[in-house]
């Protein structure tokens, strides 16, 4: 039927109006209710939530799914001078616009060793596709989440360098639980098969 596709559509919008006042705007709570709480941020991500969409930006921020990913960093383990790069240059290489450059530690010997002594992302530059992360061959280098980073000075700011991209590999786990533990799971699968078969060397020899 002509024009049965616009009433539609402003059904649509006036359900959510009046949904807005009954899940939302309660005119008895306006002035009771926290509106910038936390109850209030769960309520509006929720994927079955009702009534007001928005959200009051920068005072509540929204949440976002584990696989979101923004800029790479750097993982270590114990203290930030040990990260789990060993400088192998893998993702520099597969890096689609080349924005990774990385230099390597030498020992007191001038001898090469497997660490950067500097590694810099050209922030402006990446495009966040997350290739690095994926083939680094020792869950060095993994994506961030964190994507408010204005600045007055990107050539200052966004070439970001070990003191910004280093982070504990306490925080990865916290930001993407579901792949620390699938590598950790890994991780422990390999140690044992390698523990098994220097056992079984042992006993043949
Ligand atoms: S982050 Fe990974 S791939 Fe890149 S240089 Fe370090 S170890 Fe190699
Ligand atoms: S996320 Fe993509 S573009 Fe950015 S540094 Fe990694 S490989 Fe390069």
């Amino acid at each position: 039927m002509f024009g049965f596709g616009l009433i539609k559509g402003l059904s649509v919008t006036m359900r959510h109006f009046i949904e807005s006042f009954v899940y939302d705007r309660k005119p008895w709570e306006w002035f009771t209710v926290d509106r910038y709480d936390n109850k209030w941020l769960e309520r509006h991500q929720a994927v079955d939530g009702k009534g007001i969409f928005t959200i009051q930006y920068p005072e509540q921020k929204r949440k976002v799914p584990e696989r979101f990913r923004f800029l790479p960093m750097l993982v270590y383990e114990e203290t930030p001078e040990e990260p789990r790069c060993t400088a192998c240059g893998i993702c520099a290489r597969v890096c689609p616009p080349q924005c990774i450059y990385i230099e390597r530690a030498t020992d007191d010997r001038g001898r090469p060793k497997a660490q950067p002594s500097g590694f810099w992302i050209d922030a402006v530059i990446c495009m966040s596709c997350g290739y690095c992360a994926e083939y680094c061959p020792f869950d060095a280098i993994k994506m961030n989440q964190e994507h408010e980073t204005p600045t007055t000075d990107r050539d200052r700011d966004m070439f970001l360098d070990m003191d910004h991209l280093l982070v504990p590999i306490q925080y990865y786990a916290k930001l993407h639980p579901s792949d620390y533990e699938a590598e950790e799971a890994a991780r422990r699968a390999k140690e044992e098969a390698k523990r098994r078969a220097a056992e079984k060397r042992a006993e043949k020899d």
